[in-house]
């Protein structure tokens, strides 16, 4: 699909997300962005929103799995690195890991202990949705036992009825696309 170069990001994201009803869990909207992570001028203009709310940090953190390949694609743009943050019991130990709750259901994230020097690293935690914020503060809170500074976090749609942005405040969230 052909997408103005110039179009509002938050529109771009909009007219390429595919609502999936009771998925993975009843009563759950999905939100599909599959269809925007396919299309390449779409991609541009996420990564260009992103590059400009991350430019401040000097590694970025994404949240497997969709988080990490925005991540990934963001960090290649800022020319800094990037680190994904797990599901648990995919990476081999020693790992640091957090529980938390999710819009559906508990889960726990996890990251290579003492192999990383994230000591006072900038960082900036990125992710596709913000539905309860658990993810994102058990993301910053992994980070955080490592000494890494958190700046910020971003994502590219905030479930706003959710109330994540609350439920993680201080952290400051950027959202692309608010529904
Ligand atoms: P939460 O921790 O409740 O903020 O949930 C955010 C995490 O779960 C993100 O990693 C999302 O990928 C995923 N997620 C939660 N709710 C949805 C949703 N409605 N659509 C797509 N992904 C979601």
């Amino acid at each position: 699909m052909a997408v103005p170069g110039r179009a509002p990001v938050a529109d771009v994201i909009a007219s390429l997300t595919r609502d999936v009803a009771n998925f993975p869990t009843p009563g759950v909207q999905f939100k599909d962005l599959t269809a925007l992570f396919v299309d390449r001028e779409a991609m541009g203009v996420v990564i260009d929103a992103l590059a400009d709310v991350a430019s401040g940090s000097d590694l970025v953190a994404g949240i497997e799995s969709r988080g990490s390949l925005v991540a990934a694609a963001l960090a290649a743009r800022l020319g800094i690195g990037v680190l994904s943050i797990r599901k648990r019991g995919k990476l081999p130990p020693p790992v640091l890991t957090e529980d938390y709750d999710r819009e559906y259901g508990a889960a726990g994230m996890e990251i290579p202990a003492d192999s990383l020097e994230l000591r006072g690293r900038k960082v900036m935690v990125i992710d596709d949705v913000l539905a309860t914020g658990g993810t994102l503060g058990a993301a910053t809170r992994l980070l955080e036992r490592t000494g890494a500074k958190v700046i910020g976090a971003a994502v590219v749609v905030e479930l706003i009825a959710l109330g994540g942005r609350k439920a993680i405040a201080p952290l400051h969230v950027h959202s692309l696309s608010q529904v």
